[in-house]
């Protein structure tokens, strides 16, 4: 039996705000989105704690685009395919490419300071890319920089109200289309329905489904969760992207060590000293990150060892002290200067490639639902993300999801919102005495523990069945939020574990140790999960 709503709701009982765009997000996604659609009529922004809360905040390497004169988005397009690895749909790819400067222009307009080097934008490189094309800004506060520069314009627009705190629950659906979410407050739980006329996910990844991730705590998934619940089809679930370069100091967060970092000329050092890379790819540390990460993880077997080093002292330091200043002190505050030491590192989740299945301007088969951002599977990312691409990629699409919208007479009117009845009764038994953040960790270790870097089938199957034993907990009724979180890690888990399981190759971010080859005789194709079931589409 499939849970549909995870707490009951009455439209014509619980308090009721009624808009023309519900955007849930405040990543560089949500907040583009929010920004465009205030162009079209009233917004409402939500975020489930405070704005800086999000992945977006924690980008550093930067955002790609194809502005260099001896760059060119055909370029830009062949990189992100190779890194795909066979499963990226070109479609949307050119989209991103061809309309990616232009965005990226845009978020220059909108008050987005960009490093310079003399008049001209700098532009570094990163792994798999075959030119200089990553914009970057204060060094390596890219993320930051972006989101405080939109924020700045949310803030002094009178058509978008911002609400910190207000965690979607759960979309509220009839008969395939979606009208608003059910929320409850974080601090108060106080619960209030968002109706309106179009609703648009942009609630982010889903790292902390793993024990180690470079991913901040909000980042559950929760916008999965949400969607499969409501009958949406999530698409390529089982490819996940480790950053191979993670902070692993103890008692530290996986603070993530930027590609940035290897793209400058740094190296990457076993426990002897040695530079292993070369051994393991042509292009060494700029290698495509599942390769990195297997070969860190490869060089930690074979000397069972925690961690490997990461190696900047043969480069000229200062300038990287300048290029670098937030990592420079992060490592600093663990006790790592990385001017004389080695910077300790190991692999962690950070991406998520898949998630809800979007057309090429953000559409899912729901009808006025909409996705942006690193919860959408638009494919330009295939089966593995190129660096950089996912600021573009969010940035892009959520711009394609307000130009759909501007087509404003196919969507309810402002008076049928207010009209409608929907109410759902079930009530699930109070969780009583339910230790949410022991369970949470146990999801994140069972995770990284089967279904992490390298995979194989008795794993997987003994993860799904572990996963399996917490799925109680989704029978009941938690009126908090972490509760609710733990309920969406659990759904998810099992959804990734499954598709790993099916999925018998390995490709881009999933890799079987017991299918090491890309098989695209049987696998040139994605596995689509909807309804509890699960099917593949080409
Ligand atoms: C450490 C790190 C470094 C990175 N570096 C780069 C980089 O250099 N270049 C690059 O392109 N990409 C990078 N990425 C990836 C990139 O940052 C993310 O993919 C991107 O920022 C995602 O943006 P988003 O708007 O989709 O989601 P996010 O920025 O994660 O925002 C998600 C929002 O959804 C809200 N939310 C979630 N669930 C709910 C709910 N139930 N109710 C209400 N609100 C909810 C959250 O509160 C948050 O506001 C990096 C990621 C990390 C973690």
């Amino acid at each position: 039996m499939s849970v549909r709503y995870l707490m009951p709701f009455d439209t014509d009982q619980t308090e009721k705000v009624v808009t023309d765009f519900l955007v849930v997000g405040s990543g560089i996604a949500g907040l583009f989105a929010a920004l465009e659609a205030s162009k079209l009529g009233q917004v409402i922004l939500l975020a489930k704690r405070e704005l800086y809360q999000c992945n977006t905040e924690y980008a550093q390497g930067g955002i790609a685009a194809a502005i260099a004169k001896e760059d060119s988005p055909r370029l830009h397009m062949e990189d992100t395919l190779k890194a795909g690895d066979g499963l990226c749909d070109h479609e949307t790819t050119n989209i991103l490419v061809e309309e990616g400067p232009n965005r990226v222009k845009e978020l220059i307009l909108l008050g987005t300071h960009f490093d310079h080097q003399g008049e001209e934008i700098s532009l570094t490189r990163e792994g798999a890319h075959s030119k200089r094309r990553i914009l970057h800004a204060k060094g390596d506060a890219t993320g930051e920089e972006i989101r405080e520069s939109l924020v700045r314009q949310i803030i002094i627009n009178e058509n978008i109200t911002v609400l910190e705190n207000t965690f979607v629950v759960d979309l509220l659906t009839d008969n395939g289309c979606c009208y608003g979410a059910n929320t409850i407050h974080g601090i108060t739980g106080k619960q209030t329905l968002f109706m309106a006329r179009a609703t648009i996910l942009a609630t982010g990844g889903a790292g902390h489904l793993f024990l180690h991730t470079t991913n901040p705590e909000v980042a559950t998934g929760d916008g999965l969760a949400i969607a499969y619940r409501a009958g949406v089809a999530l698409k390529d679930m089982e490819f996940i992207q480790f950053h191979p370069t993670a902070l692993d100091i103890p008692g530290a967060p996986r603070f993530l060590i930027s590609e940035a970092v290897r793209g400058e000329g740094a190296y990457l050092r076993n426990s002897k000293g040695n530079r292993f890379m070369p051994e393991y790819h042509e292009q060494a540390e700029l290698a495509p990150r599942d390769i990195v990460a297997r070969a860190i993880v490869a060089e930690l077997h074979k000397e069972d060892i925690e961690q490997v080093y990461l190696d900047l002292t043969h480069l000229d330091v200062m300038k990287m002290r300048k290029r670098f200043p937030n990592i420079y002190q992060t490592c600093l505050k663990y006790g790592v200067d990385f001017t004389k030491d080695y910077i300790p590192i190991s692999p962690a989740a950070h991406y998520m490639m898949g998630g809800i299945r979007t057309d090429h301007s953000g559409g899912t088969n729901i009808q006025h639902l909409y996705a942006c951002g690193e919860v959408a599977c638009t494919g330009v990312h295939g089966a593995n993300r190129l660096a950089s691409n996912s600021l573009l990629e969010a940035v892009v699409f959520a711009g394609r999801v307000i130009m759909a919208l501007s087509d404003i007479p196919h969507l309810p009117s402002l008076e049928y919102l207010k009209k409608i009845h929907m109410k759902h009764e079930e009530n699930h038994p109070p969780a009583i005495d339910v230790f949410i953040s022991q369970l949470k960790t146990q999801v994140r270790m069972r995770m990284w523990e089967h279904g992490g870097i390298s995979r194989e089938k008795e794993d997987l199957e003994r993860g799904i069945i572990a996963i399996k034993s917490l799925k109680p907990y989704l029978y009941l009724y938690f009126s908090e939020m972490a509760g609710i979180e733990l309920q969406n890690m659990i759904m998810l888990a099992e959804l990734v574990l499954k598709s790993a399981l099916v999925r018998d190759e390995s490709r881009g971010g999933h890799y079987r140790v017991d299918f090491t080859m890309r098989d695209d005789k049987n696998w040139k194709k994605h596995i689509v999960l909807k309804d509890e079931e699960l099917h593949f589409e080409s």
